[in-house]
Formats: structure tokens, sequence, C-alpha cells
């Protein structure tokens, strides 16, 4: 599909969305059939020092902050065992962008620890996950690729959001004018350094930060692009912004969730052999309309700890999701951090803990 046809589909009015969503939904019941998958998991925030200043985020503090906090290795392991006994698989390491570039007081802290940068504690936090019995799966924001090279043989799979492809995000006044990170180039880069180094990988579109729907399709034609040069893109994250009271875009107007549904839609006739996610904590009215839309996967969910980036929006509770997803006529299936399809190049190291945790979640899906 090219960029014109996929816009004309974008542009779907409400009045028309049900065949969209009914060929969407096609697409994807012929890739992975009645089946939706997620991954449950422990959400650990090793740091949430951020050097970055995205306009619509509540994640991030500065060192002298209320509420800033880096994880001690003790916090990580105890964290981690409390997901292991719950039947999890997935370590989320979920954390700011390279904080020590700003805060010479953290890399003092750092230093305090044995390690020079935040991707070198980073290592240490996954070594205690993988030794606890997860499966590690890193999203530290910009990785150069020496640094993605030492975190894969202690992650199963790595990620880092696109988000959007337009420059025009980072001007004055625009949602990214205050992260250097968020540089469009500087993450096209590191994609597709991750599909040199053969890491599965997750990425996807955050939605409703100010770009066109011209500049949606650009942001999922560059995924594509980028996954038929390196098959790597294990899933596509459909996400969409949403306003709260304590950031700058606290005024900014949220999408409706059928305009997500809509993009949700057309990223799946877009990337029709993708794992394609949305997040079903951010649209908890709309679950049955994304099964329409087609997605094959809800993303981890977590029975021990918050959603830390969105902590107003709590995960449903799996039975409940189950449920709607039995009305809708699929199963609904525990999976790992690292999709099936990308087993072998997990590093060999890993194979026991794969599969340990293998067993541990079918239990679940049981
Ligand atoms: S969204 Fe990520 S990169 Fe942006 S400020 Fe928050 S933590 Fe930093």
């Amino acid at each position: 599909m090219n960029a014109s046809d996929a816009l004309r589909l974008l542009q779907t009015p409400l009045t028309e969305l049900d065949s969209l969503l009914q060929a969407a939904g096609e697409a994807r019941d012929r890739r992975s059939g009645k089946r939706l998958t997620y991954s449950p998991k422990v959400f650990l925030p090793v740091t949430n020092l951020c050097r970055d200043k995205c306009a619509y985020c509540t994640f991030r503090k500065s060192p002298r902050e209320a509420g800033a906090k880096t994880m001690t290795l003790d916090e990580i392991k105890e964290v981690s065992a409390q997901g292991v006994h719950l039947r999890c698989s997935e370590a989320l390491m979920c954390l700011g962008d390279r904080p020590e570039a700003v805060y010479p007081t953290y890399q003092e802290h750092l230093r305090r620890m044995g390690v020079e940068t935040t991707a070198e504690y980073v290592y240490e936090a996954c070594v205690v996950a993988l030794n606890q019995g997860l499966l590690p799966h890193t999203n530290a924001g910009l990785l150069t690729k020496t640094e993605m090279e030492h975190l894969r043989p202690v992650n199963v799979s790595m990620g880092l959001m696109l988000e959007q492809i337009t420059p025009r995000l980072r001007e004055r006044g625009m949602a990214h004018a205050g992260a250097p990170d968020k540089e469009p180039a500087l993450r096209i880069q590191m994609l597709e350094e991750a599909g040199q180094l053969k890491i599965p990988f997750t990425t996807g579109i955050l939605a409703g930060i100010g770009e066109t729907l011209e500049e949606q399709i650009d942001t999922l034609l560059e995924i594509d692009r980028i996954h038929k040069r390196y098959g790597h893109l294990q899933e596509v994250i459909v996400q969409t912004f949403r306003a709260k009271p304590d950031i700058v875009m606290r005024d900014h107007l949220e999408m409706e969730d059928w305009e997500l549904v809509r993009l949700v839609a057309v990223a799946r006739l877009l990337l029709p052999d993708m794992n394609v996610q949305a997040p079903p904590n951010l649209t908890p009215l709309a679950h049955r309309l994304l099964i329409r839309a087609g997605i094959n996967d809800w993303g981890g969910i977590s029975p021990v700890t918050q959603d830390f980036i969105n902590p107003e929006a709590p995960w449903p509770h799996i039975e409940s999701l189950r449920q709607t997803c039995a009305l809708e006529g699929f199963r609904l299936e525990a999976r790992l951090p690292v999709y099936a399809e990308y087993l072998d190049w997990v590093d060999p190291g890993l194979a026991l803990s794969v599969q340990k945790n293998a067993e541990r979640i079918a239990h679940v899906a049981a």
C-alpha cells in the first residue's frame, strides 16, 4: 500500500469505520487467527531521571525533585521475585534517557555503585532479574550500538518507540522541543543498528502529540521500511497521547478512541505481517474495538507493578480482559517478552531461562 492509499484509509469518517475494521480484522485473522496475547510482566523503572523534557511526560524527574528515584539492585531483586511468584516472565527495564549526561550528582551516584553509565547499571539490573528467573526486555531510550551489543546477552528483546518521524515536533513549542533524544534521525539510526545486531526489537508510534495524519503515515511507513531491511521488529505498538493535569501539554486535545482505533486498523493493513499491539490501560473503553481493528497483542500487563509511565491508568484484570476477548471470539494467551518467531535470535546463554519461563507462563495460559 502506498502513502496516499494509506492516508485515504486514515481519513475514513466515523460513519464508515465498520468496513475499515472489517478489512483490518480479516488481515489479522489471516496472520494469527483467533488468538490474542499479552506479556505478564513486572515494570522496573530503573531510574526516572532523564536528560530530556518531553512535554507530555509525567515520568521524568530531576534529581532534587520529589519522587526522583533510582532503584537499588536489592529493589530490582525484590520486585523480580514477586513477579516470578505471580507467574510473570518479563522484566521490563524502562527508564529515562542518559541522565548522567546532564546531572553530575547522578554521575557520582553511578560511580559509587561501581559503574560509569546508566546502560552499565541496567546491565547489572538485568543480571539480577535473570537470576531471579525473569527475562529482561530493556527500553532505556537512545543507546549506542556498543551499549546495545553489551546488553544483548542479558536481554531477550529490547525496544525504542520511534514515536513520530517528523522533525517538526522538535521545534519550539512542540512536544519534543526539550528532548534531544527524540530527534527522529537518531531514533531511526538506533532502530537500524538494532537490526544490524539482530536484536528482537519493539517499536511503535505515539500518536496525538502534534503530528498530522500524513506524518502518522510517514512514521508507519518508516517502521515498515526498517523492518523490511532487517526483519527484527518483533512488534509495533500503537499508542496514544493522554492529557494529564501536571504536563506541559495539559490542554492539548486527546485523540478520540475511535480515531486511535482507526489508526490501529490502518497500521494493521499497512503492516499485515507484524505483531500489532495497543496498551489496554490507555483505552479501557475501547478494548472490543481494538480487537476488531486488528491488534493481535495487548503488550505487557503486570499483576505486580503499576504502569509508571501512565500511573493514572490501571492495568485491566487479566480475567476481565480474557472475557472481553472471548466476547469477540478470541482466546487470550500469555507470551514471552520475545515472540516465538524470534526465539532463534536470542543469545544461547539465555536458552535455559527462556525454557523455564515458557513453562511458567504455560500455567498462566491454562
Ligand atoms: S518521555 Fe521518556 S525521554 Fe521523554 S522526558 Fe519522559 S522519560 Fe524522558
